[in-house]
């Protein structure tokens, strides 16, 4: 009877964080992406995909805020969902949180060590980003329902 060899699964766990992290080709072409615009971007197969959500009008909505938020939403919800655009989204966002996710990659390109910051990173972030969308759609939804009721 063979013993010993490879037990699967024995040996240390891969930390869940480097494996899904971008690699050096990887974050160098995301972070070259963001030189180029939305359309440019799109145009390199990041398509717009057709969404369930209903378009946010004008009319549905008391505050002209409340419906511009409902609209950046939407555009969002149609946005392709692959990796490196959720990347891609994080780099452009406006302040810390964009800095800090253009610093993770910048590091990840570079070949540094990136262990210092990657608990931003180290949670699967796609599906929290999806799971607070949902949430937020939701809850305009909910507003958008109670004013149509109030309306009545
Ligand atoms: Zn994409």
């Amino acid at each position: 009877m063979p013993r010993g060899g490879k037990r699967s699964g024995a040996g240390r766990r891969k930390v869940e964080a480097e494996s899904k992290a971008p690699n050096k080709a990887r974050a160098s072409s995301i972070l070259d992406g963001l030189a180029l615009t939305d359309d440019e971007w799109k145009a390199q197969g990041h398509p717009d995909h057709a969404t369930a959500e209903p378009e946010p009008r004008v009319a549905d909505f008391a505050a002209t805020g409340d419906y511009r938020q409902a609209r950046k939403w939407w555009e969002a919800s149609k946005a392709c969902q692959c990796e490196d655009c959720l990347w891609r989204r994080d780099c452009l966002q406006p302040g810390p949180a964009g800095r800090e996710a253009r610093r993770y990659l910048w590091d990840r390109r570079d070949g540094h060590s990136v262990r210092n910051i990657n608990h931003i990173h180290d949670k699967p972030i796609d599906l929290n980003v999806n799971l607070s969308m949902a949430e937020i759609v939701r809850a305009v939804r909910h507003r958008k329902q109670e004013y149509e009721r109030s309306r009545k």
